[in-house]
C-alpha cells in the first residue's frame, strides 16, 4: 500500500513540475512520496546490523549531499546532476554483481500431474519438492529454469544498462565542467577512426557474453566482468563523441538512461517502487530528449551518432566586420525612448547573477510604461528551463516570460532587444549558413528588431565554440562587462 501511494506521490510530482505555478507542490510531493518509500523500506529491514549499516550509510550520504546542494551555483547544476546519475549507473552494477555472487539458485524441473498420474509421477513430486524445501531451508532461492533465466537477463542487462550510465555521465560531468584536460571531456567530439564500428562491435561483443552467460549450467562471473569492462568504455566513447552544442539533449538523454538502470536494479532486487520509480525516469527522460531534440531541430539518432557541434569553425572577428559599442548610460537612454522592449536571457545572466537587477530593470521600465517583455530559447543557460528558474527566483511575472515560438514573430515590431548573456541561442548564423555547426537550429531572431544591445565581456565565442554574425550587424551594438554590474548601471541611470 505505501508502495503504490509513494508511486502516485511521484506521478504527481512530475505533473505538478509540468507548471511553474504548481512547481513547488510538485517538489512537496516527490519529497513526501520518497518519505513513505524509505520508511516503508525501513519496515522490511530484518536485523539490527542490517538497520545499523542502513542508517550510517544514510547520514554519511545525507550529510555529502547537504553539503554539495548548499554550496553548488545554480550555474553548475548540471554537472551535479551528471554526477548525480553516474551514481545510479554505479549503483545498478553493484546491485547486479550483489544479484550474481548472493543468487545461491537451486534450480527444480517442473512437474505437472494430472488426477490419474501413476506412480512414478507422484514420486517424481514428492522427489522435486522435497529438494525445494532442502535448497529454501539451506538459503537458496528457489526457481524453475526459465524464472532463473529471467534473474540472469536483469543481472547482466541491469549491469550493462548500469556502466554505460556510470561512465557516459562522468564523460558529461566532465565536458560540462570545462576544466578537464583529457581528450574525452573536451566540448569538442572525440571522433575515433571507426567510431561507429566500434559501437558496434561493443554491442555485438556484449550479446555474445550474454550467451555465454546465459547458456552455461553453472554461470560464469567472467562474461558478468567482460561484459562491464566494455560497457564502462562504450559509455566513455558514447559521451564523448558527442559535441559540445548537443550536451542538453545528452543530459536527458543519461537521465533516461538513469531510470532504466534503476528500473532494472528494481527488478533485481525484486522491489515494484524502484521498478516504477526507474520507468517513470526513464520515459520521461526519454520524452525530455525528444522535446530537447525538436527544440534543436535534431534528429534523435543523429545526437547519438556524435559530431554535432564539432571543430569550432574559427572566424577571424575582421572577416566579420566591425562592432559598434555602447555604454550603460546609453543603453538606459535607448530604454527610456523605447515603447516596447524584449530581453533574451542566456548562460552569462546565470553566471552574473544577474537576475535581480533584470527584475528591477524590468519593473522600472514597466513603471515608465515601457512594454517588456521575455524570450526564453528551449536551450538557453545549461540545463532545460534553466532561465524559467532564474527569472522566478528574481519574482519576474510568468505572463511576461514567452516561449521562443510564441515570440519570435514579435521581434520585428520590437524597438530594443537586450540580449543579456546569451550567444548561441541568437546566433543568425544557425539559420544563414548552412556550414555552421549550428545550422537548422532554430534561435530567437533578435536581429530583427530595430535595435539590439548585446551584453557579455568579450567578443568570446559561446558554447559551442561558433562565431556570431550578430554582433557585426548594423542594428546591433555590444555594451562589455559583467552583466549584473552593466544591468545594475542602467538601473540607476533609469
Ligand atoms: P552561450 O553559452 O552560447 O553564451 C553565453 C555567453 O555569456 C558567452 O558568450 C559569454 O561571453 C557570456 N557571459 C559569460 N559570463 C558572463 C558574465 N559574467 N557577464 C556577461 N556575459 C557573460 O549561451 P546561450 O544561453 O545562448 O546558449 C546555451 C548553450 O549551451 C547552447 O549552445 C546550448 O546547446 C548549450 N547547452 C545547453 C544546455 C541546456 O540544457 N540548456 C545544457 C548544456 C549545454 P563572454 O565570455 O564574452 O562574457
Amino acid at each position: 500500500m505505501a508502495y503504490i501511494l509513494a508511486a502516485l506521490l511521484f506521478i504527481l510530482a512530475l505533473a505538478g513540475l509540468s507548471k511553474q505555478e504548481t512547481a513547488k507542490l510538485g517538489c512537496t510531493s516527490g519529497m513526501a512520496g520518497m518519505t513513505i518509500a524509505l520508511l516503508a523500506t525501513f519496515s522490511c529491514v530484518d536485523t539490527p546490523a542490517s538497520f545499523i549499516f542502513i542508517i550510517l550509510a544514510m547520514v554519511v550520504g545525507a550529510a555529502i549531499g547537504l553539503y554539495v546542494a548548499r554550496r553548488v551555483a545554480m550555474t553548475q547544476m548540471p554537472e551535479l546532476i551528471a554526477c548525480l546519475h553516474s551514481f545510479v549507473g554505479l549503483a545498478a552494477v553493484m546491485v547486479g554483481f550483489n544479484s550474481f555472487f548472493d543468487m545461491g539458485v537451486a534450480v527444480v524441473p517442473t512437474v505437472e500431474v494430472s488426477i490419474d498420474a501413476t506412480a512414478e509421477q507422484i514420486q517424481n513430486l514428492v522427489d522435486v519438492e522435497k529438494a525445494k524445501a532442502a535448497a529454501a531451508a539451506a538459503g537458496a532461492a528457489v526457481m524453475s529454469v526459465a524464472e532463473l533465466n529471467t534473474h540472469l537477463a536483469e543481472i547482466f542487462l541491469g549491469v550493462f544498462i548500469g556502466a554505460v550510465t556510470f561512465t557516459g555521465s562522468i564523460v558529461a560531468y566532465g565536458k560540462l565542467n570545462g576544466t578537464f584536460k583529457l581528450a574525452v571531456f573536451k566540448s569538442a567530439p572525440l571522433q575515433l577512426p571507426g567510431g561507429h564500428w566500434l559501437n558496434l562491435l561493443a554491442i555485438v561483443a556484449s550479446l555474445v557474453l550474454m550467451v555465454w552467460f546465459m547458456s552455461a549450467d553453472n554461470p560464469p562471473l567472467a562474461p558478468l566482468v567482460l561484459m562491464t569492462l566494455i560497457a564502462f568504455l562504450f559509455g566513455v566513447h558514447l559521451v564523448a563523441a558527442i559535441g559540445g552544442a548537443d550536451m542538453p539533449v545528452v543530459i536527458s538523454m543519461l537521465n533516461s538512461y538513469s531510470g532504466w538502470a534503476a528500473a532494472a536494479s528494481g527488478f533485481m532486487l525484486d522491489n515494484d517502487l524502484l521498478i516504477v520509480t526507474g520507468a517513470l525516469v526513464g520515459s520521461s527522460g526519454a520524452i525530455l530528449s525528444y522535446i530537447m531534440c525538436k527544440a534543436m531541430n535534431r534528429r534523435f539518432i543523429s545526437v547519438i551518432a556524435g559530431g554535432f557541434g564539432s571543430a569550432p569553425v574559427k572566424t577571424d572577428d575582421q572577416e566579420m566586420g566591425e562592432y559598434r559599442e555602447l555604454k550603460a548610460p546609453e543603453v538606459a537612454e535607448m530604454l527610456k525612448n523605447s515603447s516596447s522592449v524584449i530581453i533574451t536571457p542566456g548562460y552569462g545572466m546565470a553566471v552574473s547573477q544577474a537576475q535581480q537587477a533584470v527584475a528591477s530593470m524590468t519593473e522600472k521600465l514597466r513603471a515608465r510604461g515601457v512594454e517588456v517583455r521575455f524570450g526564453i530559447h528551449p536551450v538557453a543557460g545549461r540545463l532545460p528551463g534553466h532561465m524559467n528558474v532564474l527569472l522566478a527566483e528574481a519574482k519576474v511575472p510568468y505572463d511576461i516570460v514567452l516561449e521562443m515560438d510564441e515570440i519570435n514573430d514579435d521581434f520585428e515590431n520590437t524597438d530594443t532587444v537586450l540580449v543579456i548573456g546569451a550567444n548561441d541561442t541568437v546566433n543568425p548564423a544557425a539559420l544563414e549558413n548552412p556550414n555552421s555547426p549550428i545550422a537548422g537550429m532554430p534561435v530567437l531572431e533578435v536581429w530583427k528588431a530595430h535595435n539590439v544591445v548585446i551584453f557579455k565581456r568579450s567578443m568570446n565565442v559561446g558554447y559551442a565554440g561558433v562565431q556570431n554574425p550578430l554582433f557585426f550587424k548594423e542594428n546591433s551594438y555590444m555594451c562589455f562587462g559583467d552583466a549584473k554590474k552593466t544591468v545594475e548601471e542602467i538601473v540607476a541611470n533609469i
